[in-house]
């Protein structure tokens, strides 16, 4: 079981390194459960000096250029990220895609340089309202999906664009139908991501190919993060 927080843009270095020691013991109370964690870019190191060496709560980035360096304003490469302490990244957010122009060939050329630099990669895929409702879920799933290396450092997560950060959360089985025809087309571990908090985690959890979570907004606080990753280590 794998829980990812996604702080998006949220805490800045103080704030981050100040979190980071709060939940530096989580792993061993959450047992058989990797934590992750994914602050903005210039909270990365302050993240990983608070956990400290001991701790096995790991760090991702929210995003990770392909190129290694170059005349790429506002980009990141995954050795620097290496450098920060940084041992994975997320690639192919819907964010990224809704407004920072993401397409599928991009996510591809994100995952396969972090794979290359050696780096753990969470995948996102999922499908608008509007798609859910012109009955085109599948379709974009299979597109989305066929882009995305087979590999055992990567992981795909499935958030339906509707279900983020809006408080709608997917129900149990359709979520469960989602990751079952995500697997049949891609060797994966699949996370579901949209609006998990502690009081639906370990339904969602429970399901046989739901495999952790990606969460936005309920892993900002302490506690509520803390409480999901308890639950992850219940089911
Ligand atoms: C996310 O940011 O990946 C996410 C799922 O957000 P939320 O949990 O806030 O819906």
């Amino acid at each position: 079981m794998l829980i990812a927080g996604n702080w998006k843009l949220f805490k800045g270095p103080h704030e981050a390194r100040r979190f980071a020691i709060e939940i530096r013991h989580l792993p061993t109370r959450a047992a058989g459960v990797e934590i992750v964690v994914c602050p903005p870019f210039v909270s990365i190191e302050a993240a990983v000096q608070g956990l400290g060496e001991g701790s096995d709560v790991r760090v991702y980035a929210q995003n990770v250029h392909w190129e290694l360096e170059g005349a790429f304003t506002g980009e990141v490469s995954a050795p620097m990220l290496i450098e920060v302490g940084a041992t994975g990244t997320i690639v192919g957010h819907s964010e990224r895609r809704q407004y920072f122009g993401e397409t599928d060939d991009t996510v591809r050329l994100r995952a396969e340089a972090a794979l290359e630099a050696g780096l753990h990669v969470i995948a996102c895929v999922g499908e608008t309202e509007a798609q859910r409702e012109a009955d085109q879920t599948e379709d974009v799933l299979a597109r989305q999906v066929a882009v995305l290396p087979v590999h055992e450092r990567l992981v795909i997560a499935y958030e339906p664009v509707w279900a983020i950060g809006t408080g709608k959360t997917a129900t149990p089985e359709t979520a469960q139908e989602a990751h079952a025809f995500i697997k049949s087309l891609h060797e994966t571990r699949v996370l579901y991501g949209g609006s998990v908090k502690p009081e639906n985690a370990k339904v969602l959890l429970a399901q046989k190919d739901v495999d952790g979570a990606l969460v936005g907004g309920g892993c900002l606080d302490a506690l509520s993060f803390e409480a999901i990753c308890l639950a992850a280590a219940e089911v």
